[in-house]
């Protein structure tokens, strides 16, 4: 009581589901449905939310929660801050990331240092969506047994478009899940398939925003924060649960995101409703000032992106995170014409960065030669941010 009189708030199962699901505010991250140890939510991939498997009572009833007590989940969801109707503040999961929260003068949250690469492999340009440099990352720390597994996004079998979240197991893998998937992909089910199904303990987790610092909220977390009368042998089982995830992840490589587009309305509506291509000829879809759109035959579409902001997912309005803050590395191709912009965050992203250059696999090209792209990217930071800030106003 004494807390919510401070307007501090428990982070509960039932607030979850009444301030972030039921309201649309779920970014659909599924970090909760990942660290839930009872498996008593489960993930819809149509909504993109978190639903009760079997549900014993009403929408926002979870009987582990209310009868044991749990609420992992809820301590999970960075759209769920300790204040009502608010998310977690991008200072607090700096640090539980970094160690400390971000300067006044870091107006893209913490970094050590920026830079542009692309990879020097000639295939991997091509088939990449910038410069290739997540893929040459990941290929790197595959290779340097840094990891042995990475969650990312991957065609499904239906068609390239339809993106799933995969569990890639070894660098040949990757550059079939090269490439950007401009409709929402959860891609730490994936991170749980790797722990749960394959057994793997050194994973990297490759997202949006939302799905990074959705990851980076467990970081730190103790199930401590729960109440304490549920017993040593639930509190264990929940803490090693939790755990294993954030203990499994050595690398997060966040992608730029302003907005991803609602699936059926994108594909059918729009791409094959409105522009006429058949869904299963698009092998690139790339978001460069406007939309454009590759063809297995080597033709290319092109459109305005004001057309496709129709599409836009409600639940992005609430975010305030263009370049994806609480990553190791956050990567985007802001103007920069075949080349990936990064962004170095964190220690273990510098020794991984500079490893992949040192190895080959990367040329670099300083920051300073991309004007344009530091400009746009200091006007989509401060847009998406104004952006978040306007939508939560509402709930003042
Ligand atoms: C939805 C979305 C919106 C974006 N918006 C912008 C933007 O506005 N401005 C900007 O500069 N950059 C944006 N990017 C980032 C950009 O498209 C590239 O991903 C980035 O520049 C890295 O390029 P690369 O060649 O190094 O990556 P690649 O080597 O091609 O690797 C890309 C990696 O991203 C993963 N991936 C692809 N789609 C998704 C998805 N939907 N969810 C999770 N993982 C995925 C792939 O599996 C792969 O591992 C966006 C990316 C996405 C997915
Ligand atoms: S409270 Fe615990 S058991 Fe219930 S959904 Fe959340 S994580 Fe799962
Ligand atoms: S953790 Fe992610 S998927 Fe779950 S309720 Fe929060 S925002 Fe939605
Ligand atoms: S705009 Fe934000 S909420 Fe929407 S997909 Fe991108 S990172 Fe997630």
């Amino acid at each position: 009581m004494k807390e919510a009189e401070q307007g501090q708030f428990k982070k509960t199962f039932e607030r979850m589901v009444n301030e972030v699901v039921s309201t649309r505010r779920c970014c659909g991250c599924s970090m909760c449905v990942v660290t839930c140890p009872y498996g008593v939510i489960k993930y819809d991939p149509v909504s993109m939310s978190p639903y009760v498997a079997k549900p014993k009572g009403g929408f926002a009833y979870c009987p582990i929660s209310e009868e044991v007590g749990c609420d992992v989940c809820a301590n999970a969801c960075g759209r769920l801050g300790s204040e009502c109707m608010k998310p977690i503040k991008p200072e607090e999961i700096d640090v539980r990331v970094f160690g400390r929260s971000r300067r006044e003068d870091e107006p893209y949250g913490v970094m050590r240092f920026m830079c542009v690469v692309r990879s020097t492999n000639s295939n991997v340009v091509t088939n990449a969506q910038d410069g290739g440099a997540v893929t040459e990352i990941l290929r790197c720390a595959f290779n340097e047994g840094i990891i042995e597994g990475a969650a990312v996004a991957g065609p499904s079998d239906k068609m390239w478009l339809d993106p799933v979240p995969r569990v890639v197991k070894s660098a040949d893998e990757l550059i079939q899940t090269a490439k950007s998937w401009y409709t929402y992909c959860a891609t730490p089910m994936a991170l749980k398939e790797a722990v749960d199904k394959h057994k793997l303990k050194k994973l990297a987790l490759v997202g949006v925003p939302c799905e990074i610092s959705g990851y980076a909220t467990t970081l730190g977390a103790d199930t401590n924060f729960t109440t304490a009368d549920r017993g040593e042998k639930n509190i264990e089982k929940q803490n090693r649960h939790l755990k294993q995830y954030v203990e499994a992840v050595q690398v997060t490589l966040g992608l730029f995101c302003s907005e991803t587009f609602v699936f059926e309305r994108f594909v059918y509506e729009y791409l094959q409703g409105k522009l006429g291509i058949n869904p299963q000829d698009v092998v690139k879809v790339n978001v460069k000032g406007k939309l454009i759109i590759d063809l297995k035959d080597g033709a290319r579409i092109e459109a305005p992106l004001a057309e496709a902001k129709a599409y836009k997912r409600a639940q992005c309005n609430y975010c305030g995170d263009f370049s994806a803050e609480h990553a190791d590395i956050s990567a985007g191709g802001l103007g920069t014409a075949g080349w990936t912009m990064l962004i170095i965050r964190s220690v273990r992203g510098e020794e991984i960065l500079k490893r992949t250059i040192e190895k080959g696999y990367l040329q670099v090209k300083p920051v300073s030669e991309f004007e344009h792209s530091m400009r746009l990217l200091k006007r989509l930071t401060e847009t998406q941010r104004k952006r978040a800030e306007e939508q939560y106003r509402e709930f003042r």
